[in-house]
């Protein structure tokens, strides 16, 4: 169908446009209107129908046009999908030129109730007494119900015949000039902020676009905007079905559709960016993406007050890791009190700029209070690329942004610290609670006791032999991580199997593991570590991993008196990591020892 109109571009509107085989539009294009209102023919013989005739300020064009096409006369059906004036306001002047018996005025009850203080001659044809159907004589009109958007009785027009909804309002969208078809996707800009407004609330909206949804939709010709051809109904559909309605005729003061829009989206790319990603340093990279949206801003910190009176840093510089410290930056701190004591005096600066001197950039700090205390517990800090100043809008903008971003801190204070002190616990616990190897803080102690007697006594000689477990993190991706944590254990088992009272199996973090051998020679330890990569090898998992083999990687290294455990564990880390090269699943001695052997 798209075929009737193929040079979309060089559509002249003085003239009627066959958008379809025997359907016309025959609207006005008025300069300077962002609503430009459509008025559709479909041509049926003596049987035809005209759809939303318009206002008292086009007809005389639209008249012309229809008769370009055919005789007014022919027209028994003038169909007004609500009451607005400029769909009715044409109706007085119909009513003193039609002059068949039985032409009628097709609406919904509710708007009869309003039209008919016209006090028009021209009967009323309601469609619910018909069935929501209309029969041309060979061509079928149905009428579907949308009702409250935006009007309680507006419907909406499918032909069956050409697959054209004639949609009312609905799929409206603001233009500037005159562009009867939409040529991409990005049209759907200019319908968002006419849905945002006008659709009184999501549930409406949906409703009307799932009984839209029932039929097979080829076109849709709106009131307002552009007509969309078939290639994007789909798309402007789903487009539709995703979008927040209503939100702002109840905006304080503002009535700039434009920045509403944005700041209506901001507000819910926040709430959904919460929700997808766990990660801070993905939900702090997301909410710089939705803030520059609105400011200039160049990067995005943190400072918020942790339980126990200090301060934890969310920034790029720690990516979003946070650092905890007792006291804030001067002129952070210097916002703070700012902000507290403008609070105290029941003002509530939306944000505060942060003196010069410390900073290279303009920045503003935006105070966020607790939604549950009211109590200042954070700050935002936005570097900028320029100043911006206290304009209203601003204002405006970043006073609502406060509490999303604000709970988005919270939360990540709470897990943050949580995470510290358990890592804090864990940093000074005896044994890892997954594998139940001694862990890296025992390590430390009890190496250097070892140690210490290895200084005095040549023959008491540490060997270390480091492992990796090889591909593990496929294992996690593919298996999940609970499955990771069973082939962990495994492993950790494996070591504990083969160690002698004295060695000393530990877990360096990760799935990384080190076993500490005494009073032995390199050649042993070697030993120990092939004996250990068998067994790992061997190991048979139930369930999903029934048939997967794990292996590991190992480096392998023999002490010098007198040598310190960094420089111990970094020469078998390196020999760890020749046999990840070499292909992994063997074992490889350190290079400069096996110098000194050979
Ligand atoms: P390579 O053979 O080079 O060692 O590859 P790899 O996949 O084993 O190495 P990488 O270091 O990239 O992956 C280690 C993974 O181990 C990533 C991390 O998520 C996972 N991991 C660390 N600690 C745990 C844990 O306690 N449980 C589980 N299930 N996974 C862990
Ligand atoms: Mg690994
Ligand atoms: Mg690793």
């Amino acid at each position: 169908m798209d075929a009737v109109f193929a040079e979309t571009d060089v559509l002249d509107p003085t003239g009627p446009i066959e958008i379809a085989p025997r359907i016309w539009w025959v609207g006005h294009y008025l300069e300077g209107d962002p609503f430009q209102c459509h008025v559709y023919l479909i041509e049926h013989g003596d049987q035809s129908v005209l759809f939303d005739p318009g206002s008292a300020l086009t007809f005389r064009h639209t008249l012309r046009k229809i008769e370009a096409v055919t005789p007014l006369s022919n027209i028994r059906y003038f169909v007004c999908h609500h009451q607005d004036p400029d769909i009715t306001g044409a109706l007085p002047l119909i009513d003193q030129i039609v002059c068949r018996p039985d032409a009628v005025l097709v609406c919904h009850w509710r708007a009869k109730a309003l039209i008919r203080h016209y006090g028009l001659e021209l009967p009323f044809w309601l469609i619910e007494d018909h069935e929501w159907t209309l029969d041309l004589g060979g061509r079928r009109l149905r009428f579907i119900f949308t009702p409250y958007a935006h009007f309680p009785g507006a419907f909406v027009t499918f032909d069956e015949a050409s697959g054209i909804l004639f949609s009312s309002d609905l799929f409206g969208g603001f233009t500037k000039g005159f562009s009867l078809f939409a040529k991409d996707r990005g049209y759907f800009e200019n319908l968002r902020p006419f849905h945002e407004h006008y659709m009184p609330s999501r549930d409406v909206l949906q409703y009307a676009l799932t009984a839209i949804n029932a039929w097979p939709v080829r076109m849709i010709a709106p009131q307002h905007g552009s007509i969309i051809p078939e290639s994007l109904v789909a798309f402007m559909i789903e487009q539709l079905m995703n979008l927040d309605c209503g939100l702002f005729l109840m905006s304080r003061q503002n009535t700039d559709l434009k920045r509403l829009m944005t700041l209506n989206q901001a507000l819910k790319s926040i709430t959904q960016t919460m929700i997808l990603y766990r990660d801070f340093q993905d939900i702090a990279h997301n909410l710089l993406g939705i803030v520059q949206e609105l400011l200039p801003a160049l990067s995005l910190e943190f400072y918020a007050r942790t339980q126990e009176g200090r301060w934890l840093h969310l920034s790029p510089d720690n990516r979003y890791r946070g650092r905890l410290s007792d006291t804030l930056p001067r002129s952070i701190a210097d916002a703070f009190t700012r902000a507290e004591r403008a609070d105290a005096a029941g003002e509530h600066p939306a944000f505060l700029t942060l003196s010069e001197a410390e900073r290279d950039r303009p920045t503003i700090a935006v105070p966020m209070a607790s939604p549950g205390t009211g109590a200042l517990e954070s700050m935002a800090v936005v570097t900028l690329a320029e100043a911006v100043g206290h304009t209203d809008d601003t204002e405006d903008v970043i006073a609502q942004m406060v509490t999303p971003l604000q709970v988005a801190v919270e939360r990540e204070t709470i897990y943050r610290t949580l995470d510290m002190e358990r890592q804090r616990f864990y940093e000074t616990s005896i044994r890892d609670p997954l594998t139940n190897l001694f862990t890296r803080f025992y390590m430390q102690e009890t190496v250097a006791r070892l140690m210490g007697i290895h200084d005095r006594n040549p023959d008491a000689a540490i060997g270390l032999v480091m492992l990796d477990v090889d591909h593990f993190k496929q294992v996690n991706d593919t298996y999940g991580h609970a499955q990771g944590d069973v082939v962990l254990k495994a492993v950790a088992d494996c070591l504990m199997h083969d160690v002698r009272p004295g060695d000393l199996p530990v877990r360096l973090g990760g799935e990384e593991f080190a076993v500490f051998v005494v009073g032995t020679t390199l050649a042993r330890v070697g030993d120990v570590a092939e004996r250990l990569r068998r067994r790992v090898a061997a190991l048979q998992f139930d369930g999903p991993m029934a048939n997967r083999t794990v292996t590991a990687s190992f480096g392998v290294a023999l002490r010098h008196q007198g040598e310190r455990l960094e420089s111990l564990i970094e020469r078998a880390d390196r020999a760890l990591y020749d046999a990840k090269d070499g292909g992994r699943n063997r074992v490889c001695f350190d290079q400069a020892e096996m110098a000194a052997v050979g």
